[in-house]
């Protein structure tokens, strides 16, 4: 029988790198599953998920079948019961999605499959997963990264309260990636962690 695909998580807070150590784990052979990127797909092309939202939301706030997210984030900002029926709505798609992705690559032959969500923990993302890779970097640093990107330090600071803190990630995590370096350090460190990863036992699910 085919070796089982071991299933990692990737996260961290907005602007460690969650990304670019994604796209070198990419490289590696290593399977890519944005959890972002189904949400927001989800959102866009999935009946219920779309009735759903205009559900909580507001038939208005779709405009030529694109959900206004920006509103919405304001909206579930203020109101924790919306953000509630949002998550339940998404989360378990998501969870879903992923697990095919998993069944595909392992199909495959593929070693391991990587889950990037900018929130993990918080959506419950983590069941199933083998283990988990935290990437941190320095506060000051995320923030120059994020700058340069064109966020301002307001917009940082607001995204930031809405995440786990860095000391909460790494708290939870089985290996970790600091990236307070260059690319090329990044690059090496991703090669590290990714033999250390496939060094771990699985978990039991
Ligand atoms: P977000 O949560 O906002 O999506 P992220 O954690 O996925 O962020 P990336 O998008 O990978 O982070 O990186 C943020 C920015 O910093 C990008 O523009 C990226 O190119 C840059 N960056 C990441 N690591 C380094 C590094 N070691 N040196 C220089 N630039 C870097």
């Amino acid at each position: 029988m085919a070796k089982r695909i071991k299933r990692i998580g990737v996260t961290g807070g907005i602007g460690t790198g969650k990304t670019t150590v994604c796209n070198f784990l990419r490289a590696l052979g290593c399977e890519i599953f944005s959890a972002d990127i189904e949400a927001k797909r989800l959102q866009e092309i999935d009946p219920d998920v779309v009735a759903g939202i205009k559900n909580i939301f507001g038939k208005e706030i779709y405009d030529n079948g694109i959900p206004n997210r920006k509103r919405i984030a304001e909206i579930i900002f203020d109101d924790k019961e919306k953000l509630a029926q949002l998550n339940a709505l998404i989360h378990p798609k998501v969870f879903r999605a992923f697990d095919e992705a998993a069944r595909r690559a392992e199909a495959e032959g593929k070693t391991m499959i990587a889950k990037e969500a900018a929130i993990l923990f918080e959506s419950g993302g983590e069941k199933g997963l083998d283990a988990v890779l935290v990437v941190a970097a320095d506060l000051d640093i995320r923030i120059a990264r994020l700058k340069a990107r064109g966020l301002s330090e307001a917009d940082i600071r607001a995204r930031m309260s809405r995440q786990f803190s860095q000391d909460e990630l790494l708290k939870r995590a089985d290996v970790v990636i600091w990236n307070n370096h260059s690319l090329d350090l990044l690059e090496a460190e991703t090669k590290h962690a990714y033999l250390k990863l496939l060094a771990l036992p699985y978990r039991n699910h």
